[in-house]
């Protein structure tokens, strides 16, 4: 029997069964498996399925960013300045946040603790430790904390009660079970210490979703929910700070539980099902209309490559593209990957794997696209 990972109640048939037997990682691997949501109607957490090899998984296999120590992903480009996520996850935490000078923090599910690295170069006074279940990380760790304020799979006793702040990075969603590992952060919290964290919000971020490796997909009252029964109070839940994301904190300390209003939260996971149900099926359907036809997919990010891992007739699909110079000459999944005026000539149909808010403007814009013989196909065509 399913339960829910937050309130424990037992969940009956999934909001969303995919048709596909492959599944997308956040990190854009493919996995075997079918990606399945339930909704809990209680604290309208919505979960799917861990893998079967979590522990293995994360110890050796979840590679994020591992190539190029300082790559870093772009959250914005403002005023023609490139905001990096890890700035922009420093500058948000900061003006949460009220660090005293040597305030002990501890990065819980920290991975290469990119965003404490920064944050320790702008806050030297800073008493920084670090946690994660792999052991990938170190050389990236003893840059700048020192071995004995480093912990691999289990936290030392010594380390109870001792916190000023935990952080939590893009970690919860990973968790199949959430409760345990709050109530771990609790415990090495001081009374009144602060646990300040970012998970995904599938309803800012759709690709959310459908990706195999978060099989949790927090809303904000199960948020609470989770952080209210681990015993923390002063909850605050901000949807708006950092695109796509929640970023909550709450303080260890006396509690006073709050009521939750579901309703609206469950509808709008219901909607944000028959939106993935409609582009499986729009892909299935182009394939059945289009059977024989060669194919092309604009976009190797993630849009393009679910595009991929959903269809049923991959082997019909020439190649990607992509505007990215970075891309071009790369391989996904076999198929090369050509800059968008290198279409080859036999292409008829062009899936667009785009952002679907901006899929339809960036297509316009390729005056070149509409001399050529060629059918679009947008994820989200059915849904007008
Ligand atoms: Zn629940």
């Amino acid at each position: 029997m399913m339960h829910c990972n937050v309130c424990l109640t037992e969940l009956e048939k999934p909001v969303y069964a995919a048709h596909s037997n492959q599944s997308l990682t956040s990190l854009c691997e493919l996995r075997d498996g079918q990606v399945n949501v339930w909704s809990c109607p209680v604290c309208s957490h919505l979960r799917s399925e861990a893998f079967a090899d979590t522990v293995a998984y994360y110890e050796s296999d979840y590679k994020i960013l591992l190539s190029d120590e300082e790559e870093d992903q772009i959250y914005e480009v403002k005023e023609g300045e490139i905001v990096y996520r890890t700035d922009h996850q420093i500058s948000t935490l900061l003006s949460k946040l009220n660090l005293p000078a040597g305030a002990a923090v501890l990065d819980y599910g920290c991975a290469k603790a990119s965003t404490l690295k920064k944050l320790s170069g702008v806050r030297t006074d800073l008493n920084i430790h670090l946690f994660d279940v792999s052991s990938m990380y170190k050389e990236y760790w003893n840059k700048f904390v020192s071995a004995d304020k480093c912990a691999i799979h289990t936290t030392p006793e010594s380390w109870a009660s001792s916190f000023d702040v935990l952080t939590s990075f893009f970690a919860l969603e990973h968790i199949p079970e959430p409760i345990d590992t709050v109530k771990k952060v609790h415990a090495l919290l001081k009374d009144d210490g602060v646990f300040y964290g970012i998970v995904p919000n599938t309803f800012g971020n759709v690709a959310d979703f459908v990706v195999i490796d978060h099989v949790n997909h927090f809303t904000a009252p199960s948020l609470a929910y989770l952080l209210d029964s681990a015993g923390f109070t002063d909850i605050q839940i901000d949807d708006a700070v950092h695109r796509g994301a929640l970023v909550f904190t709450a303080r260890k300390g006396a509690q006073s539980s709050a009521g939750l209003n579901v309703a609206e939260t469950i509808a709008r996971s219901e909607e944000l099902a028959r939106y993935w149900e409609a582009v499986n099926q729009g892909i299935s359907q182009t394939s059945q209309a289009y059977a024989g036809v060669t194919k092309a997919i604009y976009g190797s990010g993630f849009y393009g490559a679910y595009i991929a891992s959903a269809m049923n007739d991959f082997d019909g699909v020439a190649c990607f593209l992509d505007a990215s110079p970075f891309q071009q000459g790369k391989e996904l999944f076999g198929k090369p990957i050509l800059s968008p005026q290198s279409l080859p000539k036999h292409v008829k149909v062009l899936y667009v794997g785009l952002n679907p808010s901006i899929a339809r403007a960036v297509m316009n814009d390729m005056r070149w696209l509409q001399e050529r013989n060629i059918s679009l196909v947008f994820l989200d065509e059915q849904l007008a």
